[in-house]
């Protein structure tokens, strides 16, 4: 191989494909490779010819544009600017009228259990009254909403009521602290609040309205004039009179129709923070537009949706996930989709797979970090294990939040899919907006653990340090060349922070994501490697976490997770240091040391010495972020016997580090 020696070196080989049945070929809306070419050499010829046809065919205007791509203040780049028109209407009053109003919008799944069903026209009724309960509290148009909800049909009215006023929401996930709600509600400069008294997880009712007083008398949040508490249990929660109201009062009395107030496509639609794997949370700035266009396309496009389907992300709408493929995508598209409370986990691990077997999901969206658990427990508990629901209502699975390891992906194939459904594993980013590459389920033939290629008018490529492409087999950094719509517009209220991290100069003003990645030599498909910050140096030899990673996840009767990272090395300049999930309990001693050689030779074995890691720490989970990434920062400190110093607000399970600082 020729590579540059700046590359980032790939070793992974991976030879099994899978193409798309003749059946799912021909039903589908993009069928075969011939017609995505057909995309991507239309968006080719025509760049802005290409995204303006696509937003007059999937966005309903109030007012069409006339300019596309807007460049003269890049990277502030703008789309279809002159244009208006408003999120809501787009999801639910488009329906109205059609076959689809009566159809169901939700089906919502309590953590108990319980279920409860809206249609589109139920929907746009009770958006509609929440609009008008947020007006009457005196929110208008450009301001802040924060939302800290529970996973819930009125999770999604809230945000959709927000857009129908042309308020900005700005969702935290409700697992997050009190100081992490209050640096966000001061960030966004938000004047009222929804939450909920307690939220249900996992059998067990949790204080949220509780969490938002403390997060208020943090100080700083005096621009908050209202809080809205939607009673999810019959538990009374502490109320501060004239500032906190209950659903059942600030709906009282409100009408059920609302007008959607109209805004300009660059009206920013929300403000969400990025989950914080690689350092402190980015307020990525949405527009309206450019980002309900992708929205509704991709849905179309990845999830193939027909009519007839049950969609389910499991993603919470705390995540851009929980945005665009539950709050705005499958509304736009006139699905049905479901809504989860719970966690996976409760009552047992199997919860998943009796919930599709319930619903009769079709297309199901989940992220590895969810598999590889699910896997863990199937592993270790038959009564867990899918085989014993029937989920062959299943006809497309996804994959979203990190890189699928080829075994993960090949367990979820075979035991979920059924070998019959295709698995689109979409990479793509909070600034984003949606997905950016992945394979189209009635088109591409799909190889385990690669996101194959980029959606029709992405440009994403694979570069230098200078910009300069690289050539297929030789891993680099992922960028994408040209703006596209539903691109971040901004990071909230911090433009430099913004050019700096998306737009460095010397990428030639391409957008860098900050994950490597390598393109296969036979197909140019698409592999993340990992981030671009955790590339190791080992002896020269630079190289993505993820391959390693992968390699020790592929021993699948040991590993059920892996974490790699490097710490300083006298000798070798880095030195691999891993750490490993068993699918058993943590070894001490003398068992450990065993295993940590076997698979210390195991690795030597599927991809080579030069990757055996020098330590490996056995532990009972990983930390992770609240969206359940691998926050290998932190690792890297533990590897290096340092204190952690970074930022950790976003991290889910704190008494892992301590944990893990102390094996070995
Ligand atoms: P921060 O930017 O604060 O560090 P984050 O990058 O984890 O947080 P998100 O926007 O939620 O925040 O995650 C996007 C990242 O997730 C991508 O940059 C990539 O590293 C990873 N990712 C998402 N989907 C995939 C995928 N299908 N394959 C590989 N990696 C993925
Ligand atoms: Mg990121």
């Amino acid at each position: 191989m020729n590579a540059p020696t700046n590359a980032i070196e790939s070793v992974l080989v991976e030879n099994r494909v899978f193409p798309p049945s003749d059946a799912t070929q021909k039903a589908a809306r993009v069928s075969g490779m011939a017609a995505y070419e057909a995309l991507c050499a239309e968006a080719d010829k025509d760049y802005e010819g290409y995204w303006a046809r696509l937003a007059r065919e999937n966005v309903v205007w109030t007012k069409p544009f006339t300019q596309v791509l807007d460049q003269s203040n890049a990277p502030f780049f703008k789309w279809f600017a002159d244009g208006e028109l408003n999120a809501s209407a787009n999801c639910l009053d488009k329906h109205i009228g059609t076959p689809v109003e009566n159809k169901t919008a939700i089906i919502f799944e309590a953590d108990g259990g319980e279920v409860t069903k809206v249609t589109y026209k139920e929907l746009l009724a009770r958006v509609s009254q929440f609009a008008n309960a947020l007006k009457a509290r005196g929110v208008q148009k450009g301001d802040r909403v924060l939302i800290y909800m529970p996973m819930t049909i009125e999770g999604v009215v809230a945000m959709q009521a927000c857009a129908r006023i042309g308020a900005t929401h700005s969702v935290v996930f409700g697992g997050f602290s009190a100081k992490a709600v209050q640096e966000r509600i001061v960030d966004v400069g938000a004047s009222a609040v929804v939450t909920a008294n307690y939220q249900m997880r996992g059998g067990k009712e949790l204080p949220l309205k509780a969490i938002v007083d403390d997060a208020l008398a943090l100080g700083g949040c005096d621009a908050v004039k209202t809080v809205l508490v939607y009673e999810r249990t019959p538990t009374a929660c502490a109320m501060v009179a004239g500032r906190d109201i209950t659903f059942t009062e600030a709906l009282a009395g409100q009408s059920t129709e609302c007008p959607a107030v109209p805004v300009n496509a660059e009206h920013p639609l929300f403000i969400l923070y990025t989950s914080g794997s690689t350092g402190k949370p980015k307020g990525v700035q949405h527009s309206t537009g450019g980002y309900m266009l992708w929205a509704r396309q991709t849905v179309n496009w990845t999830f193939d949706m027909k009519d007839s389907d049950v969609f389910w992300c499991t993603a919470d709408i705390g995540w851009i996930t929980g945005h665009t493929y539950v709050a705005y995508g499958p509304l736009s598209a006139g699905a049905t989709q479901i809504v989860f409370e719970g966690v996976p986990t409760f009552p047992n691990a199997g919860r998943f797979w009796q919930m599709i077997e319930r619903h009769g999901c079709t297309v199901f969206y989940t992220a590895p970090t969810a598999i590889r658990s699910l896997i863990k427990a199937a592993d270790s508990d038959e009564k867990v294990h899918p085989k014993n629901w029937n989920l062959s209502s299943l006809r497309i699975l996804g994959s979203v939040g990190e890189p699928i390891n080829p075994e993960a992906w090949m367990w979820y194939y075979k035991h979920i899919g059924g070998e019959r459904c295709p698995i689109v594993d979409t990479f793509w980013q909070t600034e984003n907006g949606g997905h950016m590459i992945t394979p189209l389920p009635g088109a591409t033939p799909l190889v385990p653990g690669s996101c194959t290629l980029p959606l029709p008018g992405i440009t994403a490529a694979i570069v230098d340090e200078s910009g300069n492409d690289m050539p297929h087999g030789a891993g680099g950094i992922l960028v994408v060349k040209k703006p596209w719509p539903s691109m971040i517009r901004n990071i909230w209220g911090d433009p430099e922070r913004f050019k700096k991290s998306y737009f460095p100069e010397e990428l030639k003003g391409y957008y860098l994501a900050g994950d490597g990645a390598v393109r296969s030599e036979d197909r140019g498909y698409f592999r993340i490697t990992g981030r671009i910050d955790d590339v190791l140096n080992v002896s020269g030899h630079r190289m993505g976490t993820m391959e390693i990673e992968s390699a020790l996840v592929s021993k699948t009767d040991l590993v059920a997770e892996a974490a790699v990272v490097g710490r300083p090395d006298d000798l070798t300049g880095e030195a691999i240091c891993a750490f490993v999930v068993l699918k058993r309990p943590v070894p001490t001693g003398e068992e450990a040391k065993a295993l940590a050689n076997e698979l210390r030779n195991w690795v030597a074995k599927e991809i080579g010495p030069i990757a055996k890691p020098k330590d490996i720490r056995f532990g009972e989970n990983l930390p992770k972020t609240r969206s359940g990434k691998i926050m290998r920062r932190l690792l890297r400190s533990i590897a290096k016997g340092e204190a952690i110093t970074q930022d950790t607000s976003t991290l889910e399970n704190p008494a892992i580090l301590e944990q893990l600082a102390k094996t070995n």
